[in-house]
Protein backbone atom coordinates (compact mmCIF):
# COMPACT_ATOMS: atom_id res chain seq x y z
CA UNK A 1 0.00 0.00 0.00
CA UNK A 2 1.41 3.79 -0.52
CA UNK A 3 1.09 5.75 1.77
CA UNK A 4 -0.28 9.07 1.82
CA UNK A 5 2.29 10.61 3.54
CA UNK A 6 5.02 9.13 0.37
CA UNK A 7 5.67 12.63 -0.58
CA UNK A 8 5.94 14.40 2.19
CA UNK A 9 8.92 11.26 3.84
CA UNK A 10 10.85 11.26 0.25
CA UNK A 11 11.60 14.90 1.48
CA UNK A 12 14.77 14.30 3.12
CA UNK A 13 14.12 17.12 5.95
CA UNK A 14 11.18 15.07 6.65
CA UNK A 15 11.50 11.39 6.05
CA UNK A 16 10.15 8.72 7.86
CA UNK A 17 11.55 10.36 11.03
CA UNK A 18 9.49 13.22 11.01
CA UNK A 19 6.57 11.93 9.56
CA UNK A 20 6.25 10.05 13.13
CA UNK A 21 6.98 12.89 15.01
CA UNK A 22 4.51 14.86 13.11
CA UNK A 23 1.52 12.17 13.89
CA UNK A 24 2.46 12.06 17.14
CA UNK A 25 1.93 16.16 17.63
CA UNK A 26 -0.96 17.96 19.31
CA UNK A 27 -1.62 21.56 17.79
CA UNK A 28 -3.94 24.20 19.25
CA UNK A 29 -5.38 25.91 16.58
CA UNK A 30 -7.13 29.43 17.90
CA UNK A 31 -9.41 31.03 15.56
CA UNK A 32 -10.60 29.10 12.49
CA UNK A 33 -11.29 31.92 9.88
CA UNK A 34 -9.51 33.20 6.59
CA UNK A 35 -5.92 31.65 8.45
CA UNK A 36 -7.23 28.44 10.63
CA UNK A 37 -8.88 27.08 7.63
CA UNK A 38 -5.85 26.98 5.69
CA UNK A 39 -3.57 25.84 8.26
CA UNK A 40 -6.14 23.27 9.32
CA UNK A 41 -6.79 21.81 6.27
CA UNK A 42 -2.87 21.57 5.27
CA UNK A 43 -1.89 20.36 8.94
CA UNK A 44 -4.32 17.48 8.41
CA UNK A 45 -3.27 16.65 4.79
CA UNK A 46 0.25 16.59 6.44
CA UNK A 47 -0.88 14.14 8.92
CA UNK A 48 -0.84 15.97 12.17
CA UNK A 49 -1.74 13.45 15.34
CA UNK A 50 -4.42 15.71 16.75
CA UNK A 51 -5.65 19.26 16.17
CA UNK A 52 -7.72 21.04 18.66
CA UNK A 53 -9.92 23.82 17.08
CA UNK A 54 -10.90 26.69 19.00
CA UNK A 55 -13.32 28.82 17.57
CA UNK A 56 -16.21 31.42 19.27
CA UNK A 57 -18.13 32.02 16.01
CA UNK A 58 -20.70 30.83 13.19
CA UNK A 59 -20.28 30.35 8.83
CA UNK A 60 -21.41 33.31 7.22
CA UNK A 61 -21.78 34.43 3.56
CA UNK A 62 -19.05 36.62 3.77
CA UNK A 63 -16.59 34.38 5.25
CA UNK A 64 -16.33 32.10 1.55
CA UNK A 65 -14.51 34.44 -0.02
CA UNK A 66 -11.05 33.23 1.70
CA UNK A 67 -12.49 30.57 4.50
CA UNK A 68 -11.43 27.44 2.54
CA UNK A 69 -12.76 24.87 4.44
CA UNK A 70 -16.57 26.06 4.15
CA UNK A 71 -19.74 26.34 1.37
CA UNK A 72 -22.63 27.53 0.94
CA UNK A 73 -24.69 24.70 3.15
CA UNK A 74 -22.58 25.31 6.19
CA UNK A 75 -23.67 29.79 5.64
CA UNK A 76 -26.74 29.06 4.76
CA UNK A 77 -27.40 26.71 7.90
CA UNK A 78 -25.15 29.13 10.62
CA UNK A 79 -22.88 26.23 11.09
CA UNK A 80 -20.35 26.90 14.08
CA UNK A 81 -16.72 27.19 12.39
CA UNK A 82 -15.29 24.48 14.46
CA UNK A 83 -18.33 22.11 13.51
CA UNK A 84 -18.35 23.17 10.15
CA UNK A 85 -14.40 22.37 10.02
CA UNK A 86 -14.40 19.29 11.38
CA UNK A 87 -17.03 17.61 9.11
CA UNK A 88 -14.97 18.76 6.57
CA UNK A 89 -11.58 17.76 7.86
CA UNK A 90 -12.98 14.45 8.75
CA UNK A 91 -13.46 13.70 5.08
CA UNK A 92 -9.93 14.67 4.27
CA UNK A 93 -8.01 12.65 6.65
CA UNK A 94 -10.26 10.54 8.95
CA UNK A 95 -6.69 9.19 11.02
CA UNK A 96 -6.15 12.77 12.38
CA UNK A 97 -8.30 13.14 15.43
CA UNK A 98 -9.76 16.65 15.23
CA UNK A 99 -11.36 18.24 18.49
CA UNK A 100 -14.04 21.08 17.42
CA UNK A 101 -14.84 23.26 20.03
CA UNK A 102 -17.03 26.22 19.85
CA UNK A 103 -16.03 28.23 22.69
CA UNK A 104 -14.28 32.09 23.04
CA UNK A 105 -11.08 31.68 23.77
CA UNK A 106 -10.06 34.19 26.90
CA UNK A 107 -7.59 34.50 30.05
CA UNK A 108 -9.47 32.06 32.51
CA UNK A 109 -9.49 29.41 30.01
CA UNK A 110 -6.80 29.99 27.63
CA UNK A 111 -4.27 27.47 30.17
CA UNK A 112 -6.86 24.61 29.88
CA UNK A 113 -7.61 24.49 26.44
CA UNK A 114 -3.67 24.22 25.61
CA UNK A 115 -3.49 21.35 27.98
CA UNK A 116 -1.60 23.56 30.17
CA UNK A 117 -3.64 22.60 33.50
CA UNK A 118 -3.12 19.76 35.83
CA UNK A 119 -4.45 16.63 34.28
CA UNK A 120 -4.53 17.86 30.50
CA UNK A 121 -2.33 16.72 27.76
CA UNK A 122 0.29 19.66 26.84
CA UNK A 123 -0.12 20.68 23.01
CA UNK A 124 3.65 20.84 21.53
CA UNK A 125 2.33 24.17 19.49
CA UNK A 126 -0.10 26.88 19.45
CA UNK A 127 -1.31 28.27 16.05
CA UNK A 128 -2.62 32.07 16.16
CA UNK A 129 -5.65 32.05 13.21
CA UNK A 130 -7.85 34.90 15.43
CA UNK A 131 -8.31 37.94 14.28
CA UNK A 132 -7.82 39.68 17.73
CA UNK A 133 -4.62 41.57 18.89
CA UNK A 134 -5.70 40.95 22.40
CA UNK A 135 -6.11 36.95 21.89
CA UNK A 136 -2.20 37.23 20.56
CA UNK A 137 -1.12 38.41 23.66
CA UNK A 138 -2.83 36.53 25.52
CA UNK A 139 -1.35 33.42 23.56
CA UNK A 140 1.93 35.15 23.82
CA UNK A 141 1.88 34.58 27.82
CA UNK A 142 0.54 31.18 27.64
CA UNK A 143 3.38 30.38 25.49
CA UNK A 144 6.49 32.18 27.36
CA UNK A 145 4.46 30.94 30.97
CA UNK A 146 4.49 27.44 29.98
CA UNK A 147 7.35 27.17 27.14
CA UNK A 148 4.63 26.11 24.50
CA UNK A 149 6.13 27.73 21.11
CA UNK A 150 3.19 29.51 19.36
CA UNK A 151 3.24 30.95 15.66
CA UNK A 152 1.92 34.34 14.90
CA UNK A 153 0.22 35.38 12.22
CA UNK A 154 -2.17 38.33 10.87
CA UNK A 155 -3.35 39.58 7.85
CA UNK A 156 -5.58 42.12 6.88
CA UNK A 157 -5.92 44.25 3.56
CA UNK A 158 -2.70 43.30 1.37
CA UNK A 159 -0.61 42.87 4.18
CA UNK A 160 0.63 40.38 6.56
CA UNK A 161 3.08 38.94 8.99
CA UNK A 162 4.12 35.96 10.03
CA UNK A 163 6.51 34.79 13.10
CA UNK A 164 7.49 31.63 14.84
CA UNK A 165 7.98 32.20 18.51
CA UNK A 166 9.86 29.85 20.48
CA UNK A 167 10.25 30.54 24.31
CA UNK A 168 12.74 30.78 26.34
CA UNK A 169 15.70 31.62 23.87
CA UNK A 170 13.95 33.33 21.06
CA UNK A 171 12.18 36.99 21.41
CA UNK A 172 8.11 37.08 22.20
CA UNK A 173 5.60 39.24 20.69
CA UNK A 174 6.21 41.67 23.61
CA UNK A 175 9.61 42.09 22.69
CA UNK A 176 8.89 42.97 19.39
CA UNK A 177 6.20 45.01 19.88
CA UNK A 178 5.39 45.81 23.64
CA UNK A 179 1.90 47.15 23.59
CA UNK A 180 -1.42 45.72 21.93
CA UNK A 181 -2.63 48.19 19.15
CA UNK A 182 -5.95 50.21 20.84
CA UNK A 183 -9.39 50.01 19.87
CA UNK A 184 -9.81 51.53 16.46
CA UNK A 185 -5.92 52.02 16.05
CA UNK A 186 -5.48 49.13 13.30
CA UNK A 187 -7.01 48.01 10.55
CA UNK A 188 -9.34 45.04 10.34
CA UNK A 189 -10.79 43.21 8.11
CA UNK A 190 -14.09 44.26 8.38
CA UNK A 191 -13.33 47.81 7.93
CA UNK A 192 -10.28 47.28 5.10
CA UNK A 193 -10.97 44.04 4.00
CA UNK A 194 -8.60 40.94 3.31
CA UNK A 195 -7.35 39.82 0.22
CA UNK A 196 -7.50 36.03 -0.03
CA UNK A 197 -4.09 35.33 -1.16
CA UNK A 198 -2.76 37.24 1.33
CA UNK A 199 -4.30 34.80 4.36
CA UNK A 200 -3.76 31.88 2.12
CA UNK A 201 0.54 32.96 2.35
CA UNK A 202 0.27 34.08 5.85
CA UNK A 203 -1.20 30.91 6.59
CA UNK A 204 0.75 28.66 4.61
CA UNK A 205 4.30 30.42 6.28
CA UNK A 206 2.44 29.17 9.83
CA UNK A 207 2.39 25.92 8.86
CA UNK A 208 5.90 25.33 7.22
CA UNK A 209 6.86 27.10 10.46
CA UNK A 210 5.08 24.53 12.33
CA UNK A 211 5.88 21.25 10.41
CA UNK A 212 9.45 22.52 11.41
CA UNK A 213 9.12 22.98 15.05
CA UNK A 214 6.71 19.66 15.18
CA UNK A 215 9.38 17.46 13.42
CA UNK A 216 12.20 18.68 15.58
CA UNK A 217 13.74 20.76 13.28
CA UNK A 218 13.67 24.10 15.11
CA UNK A 219 16.90 25.72 13.62
CA UNK A 220 15.12 25.99 10.39
CA UNK A 221 12.10 27.78 11.67
CA UNK A 222 14.56 31.00 12.00
CA UNK A 223 14.10 34.22 13.80
CA UNK A 224 12.43 36.07 11.64
CA UNK A 225 9.17 38.33 10.84
CA UNK A 226 8.20 38.15 7.70
CA UNK A 227 6.60 40.39 6.62
CA UNK A 228 4.26 40.97 3.00
CA UNK A 229 2.59 43.42 1.06
CA UNK A 230 0.82 41.25 -2.08
CA UNK A 231 -0.24 43.84 -3.63
CA UNK A 232 3.36 45.37 -4.24
CA UNK A 233 5.36 42.38 -4.25
CA UNK A 234 7.41 42.82 -1.35
CA UNK A 235 8.35 40.45 1.60
CA UNK A 236 10.63 41.33 4.24
CA UNK A 237 12.20 39.44 6.58
CA UNK A 238 13.50 40.93 9.53
CA UNK A 239 15.45 39.15 12.03
CA UNK A 240 14.76 39.19 15.84
CA UNK A 241 17.96 36.82 16.56
CA UNK A 242 18.92 40.27 18.77
CA UNK A 243 15.77 41.76 19.39
CA UNK A 244 14.92 39.51 23.22
CA UNK A 245 14.56 42.24 25.71
CA UNK A 246 15.33 41.74 29.43
CA UNK A 247 12.93 44.56 30.15
CA UNK A 248 10.25 42.68 28.33
CA UNK A 249 7.12 42.64 30.44
CA UNK A 250 6.25 39.34 29.52
CA UNK A 251 9.39 37.00 29.15
CA UNK A 252 11.89 39.71 31.02
CA UNK A 253 9.61 40.15 33.99
CA UNK A 254 7.67 36.92 33.37
CA UNK A 255 4.21 39.15 34.10
CA UNK A 256 2.03 37.66 32.69
CA UNK A 257 -0.84 40.59 32.23
CA UNK A 258 -2.98 39.20 29.67
CA UNK A 259 -3.60 36.13 31.20
CA UNK A 260 -4.26 37.45 34.63
CA UNK A 261 -7.48 39.36 33.48
CA UNK A 262 -9.29 36.56 34.49
CA UNK A 263 -13.03 37.22 35.83
CA UNK A 264 -15.95 39.17 34.97
CA UNK A 265 -17.86 38.81 32.08
CA UNK A 266 -17.08 40.26 29.21
CA UNK A 267 -19.10 41.82 25.89
CA UNK A 268 -16.64 41.82 22.45
CA UNK A 269 -17.88 43.32 19.53
CA UNK A 270 -17.86 41.01 16.29
CA UNK A 271 -15.54 42.07 13.47
CA UNK A 272 -17.25 42.61 10.71
CA UNK A 273 -20.97 41.80 12.06
CA UNK A 274 -22.83 44.65 14.09
CA UNK A 275 -22.94 42.22 16.48
CA UNK A 276 -21.96 41.78 20.19
CA UNK A 277 -20.77 38.68 21.96
CA UNK A 278 -21.45 38.91 25.81
CA UNK A 279 -19.81 36.41 27.80
CA UNK A 280 -20.49 35.32 31.36
CA UNK A 281 -18.05 34.76 34.02
CA UNK A 282 -16.84 31.77 34.85
CA UNK A 283 -17.50 28.33 33.60
CA UNK A 284 -21.11 27.68 32.59
CA UNK A 285 -22.60 24.43 30.68
CA UNK A 286 -26.05 25.95 29.49
CA UNK A 287 -28.77 23.47 28.85
CA UNK A 288 -29.87 24.53 25.42
CA UNK A 289 -33.11 23.41 26.06
CA UNK A 290 -33.83 25.00 28.61
CA UNK A 291 -32.86 28.62 26.64
CA UNK A 292 -34.45 27.11 24.09
CA UNK A 293 -37.89 27.06 25.93
CA UNK A 294 -37.24 30.38 27.66
CA UNK A 295 -37.06 32.30 24.50
CA UNK A 296 -40.07 30.48 23.00
CA UNK A 297 -41.87 33.29 24.64
CA UNK A 298 -40.02 36.08 23.33
CA UNK A 299 -40.16 34.87 19.39
CA UNK A 300 -39.05 32.61 16.94
CA UNK A 301 -36.78 29.40 18.11
CA UNK A 302 -34.85 27.26 16.38
CA UNK A 303 -32.71 24.47 18.41
CA UNK A 304 -29.51 22.63 16.51
CA UNK A 305 -27.12 20.74 18.56
CA UNK A 306 -24.87 22.90 18.93
CA UNK A 307 -26.85 26.52 19.64
CA UNK A 308 -30.22 27.98 20.20
CA UNK A 309 -31.02 31.03 17.46
CA UNK A 310 -34.25 33.10 18.43
CA UNK A 311 -35.21 35.98 15.85
CA UNK A 312 -37.07 38.49 18.32
CA UNK A 313 -40.61 39.07 18.11
CA UNK A 314 -41.47 42.77 17.41
CA UNK A 315 -39.87 45.96 15.57
CA UNK A 316 -36.28 45.17 16.84
CA UNK A 317 -34.16 43.38 13.85
CA UNK A 318 -32.45 41.43 16.41
CA UNK A 319 -31.20 37.91 16.85
CA UNK A 320 -29.64 35.93 19.65
CA UNK A 321 -27.40 33.11 19.24
CA UNK A 322 -26.64 31.26 22.34
CA UNK A 323 -24.13 28.50 22.87
CA UNK A 324 -23.64 25.45 25.49
CA UNK A 325 -20.86 27.32 27.24
CA UNK A 326 -23.11 30.57 28.23
CA UNK A 327 -22.27 33.17 25.45
CA UNK A 328 -24.87 35.31 23.71
CA UNK A 329 -24.64 36.76 20.26
CA UNK A 330 -27.00 39.69 19.43
CA UNK A 331 -26.93 40.57 15.84
CA UNK A 332 -28.15 43.97 15.06
CA UNK A 333 -26.80 46.16 17.61
CA UNK A 334 -22.91 47.20 17.85
CA UNK A 335 -24.39 48.77 21.33
CA UNK A 336 -22.25 46.67 24.03
CA UNK A 337 -24.41 47.67 27.30
CA UNK A 338 -27.59 47.03 24.80
CA UNK A 339 -26.53 43.62 24.35
CA UNK A 340 -25.63 42.92 28.39
CA UNK A 341 -29.05 43.70 29.01
CA UNK A 342 -30.96 41.61 26.41
CA UNK A 343 -28.32 38.85 28.19
CA UNK A 344 -29.74 39.80 31.49
CA UNK A 345 -33.40 39.96 30.11
CA UNK A 346 -33.27 36.56 27.94
CA UNK A 347 -30.38 34.54 29.63
CA UNK A 348 -30.27 35.31 32.76
CA UNK A 349 -27.15 36.08 34.76
ZN1 LIG B 1 9.51 39.08 25.38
Amino acid sequence: MTDRYHRQILLPQIGQAGQARLSAARVLLVGCGALGTVIAEQLVRAGVGTLRIVDRDVVELTNLQRQVLFDESDAKEETPKAVAAARRLGGINSSVKIEPLVVDLHAGNAEELAGLEAGGVRVDLILDGTDSAETRYLLNDVSVKHGVPWVYGACVGMEGRMMAIRPPGMACLRCIFPEPPGPGELATCDTAGVFSPVAAVVASLQVAAAIKLLTGADHAAGHDLLSLDLWNNRIRTTSTIDAKRADCVACGQRRFQFLEQRGGSASTSLCGRNAIQVRPAGRVVMDLDVVASKLGSAGVVERTPHLVRCHINGSEDLRLTVFSDGRLIVQGTSDSDRARSIYARYIGT
